[in-house]
């Protein structure tokens, strides 16, 4: 294998380049003591955020406190691709089980609206996100995955994409993007690129103007619901605070809070990002629409291209560690970051001498069966939002909204979506996850490389199957 060029400036972890680039924020004070609010949110990325911001905007007078254990944006909220997309995780047929296949169309449909919404609600509270509203372009190098590509279309055309909505790409329609061994792409105008530092902090900024108090620095150490004679209360190690609702949006760290333990597999997803390119590769390779980039490989990859043109590209890390146990400051395996690099340079083979600038991984939540939910139960004061399975840039804003129509008792097309709710049964104790984790991701892997190895293979890998029905999805 090739060496990697290192840049000079080389990190790996400190939360993420994208706070490397803006600076880490200075830490908000933490809880004084014992305090009473209407509505506690735990944890300060995007979920928790967006569910201050609409209930304060929707009711100013409502007194809404978010409790952090680090700075807003520590999790995955500012770490990840910044894809702001309408893609929805989760099985359409599970749904459509409970709900109707309609209520299943009208969350996809939700989630086009989604990707408007946070672009409108940046722009009209002043939030400069690095946004671009490129569309999202996913590609195909391989027969098999041109094979999964037309047919992943497809199945979405079934459930609430039009074809305008998205399609596969045919002649020179969509702007110029020249990715190695391309064999087939698809494009979807319902994506943007953000920096994800920038939306967090932003909106951490915003809801705070609006008169919310966000806490820093202060752990929660559990979640109690409403007794008999005692309010919903969040214990903290500075203090418990008391309220009528509790918002859990804790998304990846969730397993660390007491009992929840096996409610959502915490995955790892890592992250590199270049030097800036010269203009002479960006010649070459194009994409000046700034769409987000993905493709079709089992164990896919996520790209942008950044606001200072650079390229950002992710992918599944160590998948899941032993015992949940989670990484702290962003830190990625060698492994890991020769893996991500090679991905890249197998898609932009010129990009092999852009030196490697930061590393960083962070960790997201999957629910046993790959769906993700929003709940608010009324009786004992406590609500959550979360397992996106790595979609939760757009999907958290929509959770917020149903989160603030829930706690205001409101019936609303919001609070019908067929996620609201959806139950869902806890993990394998470990070390069964762990092993099964691994298992499926070395399935994965292998499925990759038959595949890209077979030039006339046209189908799926049997072993890609198999690994989808020992995960649940
Ligand atoms: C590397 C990576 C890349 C990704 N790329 C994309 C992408 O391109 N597009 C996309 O849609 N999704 C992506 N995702 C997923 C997306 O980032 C997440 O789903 C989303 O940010 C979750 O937001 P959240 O607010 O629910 O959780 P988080 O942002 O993780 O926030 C949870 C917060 O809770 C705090 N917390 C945890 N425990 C406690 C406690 N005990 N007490 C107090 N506070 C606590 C944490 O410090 C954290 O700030 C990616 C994720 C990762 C890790």
């Amino acid at each position: 294998m090739r060496t990697i060029p290192r840049s000079s400036r080389f990190s790996n972890g400190s939360v993420s380049f994208w706070f490397r680039e803006t600076g880490l924020p200075e830490r908000r004070a933490p809880l004084p003591g014992t305090a009473d609010y209407d509505v506690c949110v735990v944890g300060a990325g995007y979920t928790g955020l967006w569910t201050a911001y609409y209930l304060k905007k929707e009711q100013p007078d409502l007194r809404v406190a978010v409790v952090e254990r680090e700075f807003a944006g520590f999790g995955a909220s500012g770490r990840n691709g910044g894809w702001l997309s309408a893609e929805f995780a989760g099985s359409r047929e599970r749904y459509a089980q409970s709900h109707g296949k309609a209520a299943m169309i009208a969350l996809q449909r939700a989630m086009m609206d989604t990707v408007t919404e946070v672009i409108s609600v940046a722009e009209a509270e002043g939030v400069d996100a690095d946004i671009v509203r490129g569309g999202m372009r996913l590609v195909a190098t391989n027969a098999a995955q041109r094979e999964r590509l037309a047919e992943d279309i497809e199945y979405l055309q079934e459930w609430g994409y039009w074809p305008d909505d998205i399609h596969l790409v045919e002649g020179d329609h969509e702007p110029r993007l020249a990715v190695s061994g391309a064999v087939a792409s698809a494009y979807s105008p319902h994506a943007a690129r953000v920096h994800p530092a920038k939306l967090v902090t932003g909106l951490a900024r915003v809801v705070e103007d609006l008169g919310v108090m966000i806490f820093e620095g202060t752990a929660v150490e559990e979640i109690r619901p409403r007794g008999a004679t005692a309010r919903p209360a969040v214990v903290t190690e500075h203090g418990t605070v008391y309220a009528d609702h509790v918002v859990r949006a804790t998304e990846g760290f969730t397993s660390t809070l007491r009992g929840q333990r096996r409610d959502w597999l915490p995955m790892n997803s890592s992250m590199i990002a270049t030097e800036p390119l010269p203009a002479e590769l960006w010649d070459k390779i194009g994409w000046e629409g700034r769409e987000v980039l993905g493709d079709a490989a089992h164990s896919y990859v996520y790209a942008q291209r950044t606001a200072d043109d650079r390229i950002a590209i992710g992918g599944r890390g160590v998948p899941h560690r032993l015992g949940s146990a989670q990484d702290q400051d962003g830190a990625t395996q060698p492994q890991v970051i020769a893996g991500l690099w090679q991905a890249l340079v197998r898609m932009f083979p010129d990009v092999a001498e852009v030196p490697v600038e930061h590393a960083w991984s962070g960790v997201l939540g999957v629910p046993r069966d790959w769906c993700p939910a929003v709940h608010m139960d009324t009786e004992t004061g406590l609500g959550w939002a979360g397992g996106y399975v790595g979609s939760g840039v757009a999907t958290s804003n929509l959770a917020g909204r149903t989160l603030r129509d829930l706690i205001l008792r409101r019936e609303t097309d919001l609070t019908r979506l067929p996620w609201v709710g959806h139950q869902v049964r806890t993990w394998e104790p470990e070390p069964l996850r762990w092993v099964g984790t691994q298992v499926i991701h070395g399935l994965y892997r292998t499925a990759d490389r038959r595949e890209s190895r077979t030039e006339d293979r046209a189908h799926t890998s049997r072993l890609a199957e198999i690994a989808t029905r020992i995960a649940g999805r």
